[in-house]
């Protein structure tokens, strides 16, 4: 197993402190590595920085093989990665390699086609005897902070913009999540120019916080928790860095009456549960009109209570385990305390696992109100709320009452009907009738405190990257 970190052309442990590696599936230690110094971040920082010049003068073309041979190099390692991740996180092994890894390879493979091709506005005479022109030029070093629900996938969607705009890197994994990105750190220094990708170990609190309070650092991206996103933009402030920023969710869902019922409850049951719910754009707050809302518990209940999470057969699991004991006790003690209300009630679910994991019983919570704090505060597991709702307009505006703005979903027979709620949802991206569909020519990214910037997509290579004004006097 890779356990070094990246600095440069160099592979070297950490000298700090050690992190434990835990196996989510069973709690038992992996290994353990230990993090950072401060001279191990700061020369990851100057490797960067010395490969900066360099890589942002290579072509497009240039850029774009090597990230083509980024995602050859994975997809030829794809049973490895996803193995790895599947032992780390304790996600099923097919999830990992059939859902995760072909939309990662994919990732890269998009981004190598997008920076060839990026459009903008034509150069003209606006004063006249000058001509003036749009450049997109890299930024500089990009500090690239990743959370440990997606990991291989986050250091695709970081990364391979970042790369394409012509940006150099130091990138850090969640400390509970960092072996696929050691792995990564092989793959990459066989193939990328010394310095181009630095990879550190290390906590948020140390590690994270160097990182994104380096002077030398111009960017910081980071998915992770809104709190931590704030802390990100205060040491923004000191050194005016730019920022990008995904920060959780807490996905509505409108069914409304004259929707696809079996649609909606199949739907739910996977895009509500995937990875243990531990997803920002988890289908988790359901709205449900009057005429629909029994049928909708009865048979979501039902479904629910089929998701397979625990079988010593992997191959026939669903989900898996909650990341850590910490964030199943999180969990449960949001059930817990939605339960102690009394209005509420747990329709299928609602207690940890008895394996020795950290397992968390997919959970139905049926009668949760607005103000409820199941339905206004980040679960980040496999729990989904069920709300009643009589008109319409009270569905938009509730699932509009939230601190967050990542994605959202509308479902209804009536295109029309589920337009006009799609035109008023204040998220980065509002499905209807599906949830959770992610292609890689489309972005995903927040609104309000879920953050801003976005990942995917050619809006992605527009954040990675600066715009300038080149004007020309030729008299
Ligand atoms: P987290 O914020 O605790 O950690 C995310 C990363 O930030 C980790 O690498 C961590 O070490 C680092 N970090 C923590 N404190 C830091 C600090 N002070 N300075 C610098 N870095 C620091 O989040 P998590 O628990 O790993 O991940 C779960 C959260 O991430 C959830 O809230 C989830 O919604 C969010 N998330 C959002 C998206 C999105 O696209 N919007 C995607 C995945 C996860």
């Amino acid at each position: 197993m890779d356990t070094d970190l990246l600095i440069g052309a160099r592979f070297e442990p950490g000298t700090e402190a050690e992190e434990t590696i835990l196996n989510p599936k069973t709690g038992e230690t992996i290994l353990s590595l230990a993090e950072a110094s401060h001279a191990q971040i700061d020369a990851a920082v100057d490797a960067a920085e010395a490969a900066f010049t360099g890589w942002s003068r290579t072509t497009p073309a240039e850029r774009s093989g090597y990230l083509l041979k980024i995602a050859d190099a994975i997809e030829r390692e794809a049973d490895a990665f996803a193995a790895l991740e599947a032992l780390n996180c304790g996600k099923p092994i097919n999830a990992v390699r059939n859902d995760e890894l072909p939309g990662i390879i994919d990732c890269w493979r998009f981004f190598a086609g997008a920076i060839r091709m990026l459009n903008g506005p034509v150069s003209a005479e606006y004063l006249p005897g000058h001509t003036s022109m749009i450049r997109r030029d890299a930024i500089g070093v990009v500090g690239s902070i990743a959370p440990w629900n997606y990991p291989l996938m986050m250091m695709a969607w970081k990364l391979a913009p970042a790369l394409a705009g012509g940006n150099t890197i130091v990138f850090k994994p969640s400390e509970q999540t960092p072996l696929t990105a050691l792995k990564m750190a092989k793959l990459l220094a066989d193939i990328l120019p010394e310095g181009v990708v630095n990879i550190v170990l290390g906590r948020g609190e140390t590690v994270g916080n160097a990182l994104i309070n380096h002077p030398k650092v111009a960017m910081v991206s980071i998915t992770g928790d809104i709190a931590t996103g704030k802390k990100v933009l205060t040491a923004a402030a000191k050194t005016v860095k730019r920022t990008h920023l995904e920060l959780g969710g807490k996905a509505p869902v409108i069914v409304y009456d004259d929707a696809d019922l079996k649609a909606v409850v199949s739907g739910i049951r996977t895009f509500g549960y995937y990875n243990a719910g531990q997803d920002c754009t988890a289908a988790c707050r359901i709205y449900a009109q009057d005429g629909i809302y029994e049928t909708l518990v009865a048979d979501l209940t039902s479904a629910v209570s089929t998701i397979r999470y625990a079988g010593e057969d992997d191959s026939q699991n669903e989900i898996g385990p909650l990341i850590s004991r910490r964030q199943r006790d999180r969990v449960a003690s949001f059930v817990e305390r939605a339960s102690e209300l009394g209005h509420m009630e747990v329709t299928t679910g609602g207690s940890p696992g008895t394996s020795g994991g950290f397992f968390f019983q997919p959970t139905v919570i049926a009668g949760a109100r607005q103000e409820d704090e199941i339905v206004r505060r980040e679960v980040f597991g496999p729990v989904v709320s069920v709300t009643r709702f009589s008109e319409p307009e009270q569905a938009v505006a509730w699932a509009n009452d939230s601190d967050y703005g990542l994605a959202s979903s509308v479902w209804s027979k009536d295109i029309g009907k589920a337009m006009q709620a799609a035109a008023r949802l204040q998220y980065g991206c509002t499905w209807i009738n599906t949830h959770f569909a992610l292609v890689s020519e489309m972005p995903h990214g927040g609104l309000k405190q879920s953050g801003y910037g976005k990942d995917l997509s050619a809006y992605a290579l527009e954040d990675y990257t600066a715009v300038r004004h080149i004007m020309i006097n030729h008299g």
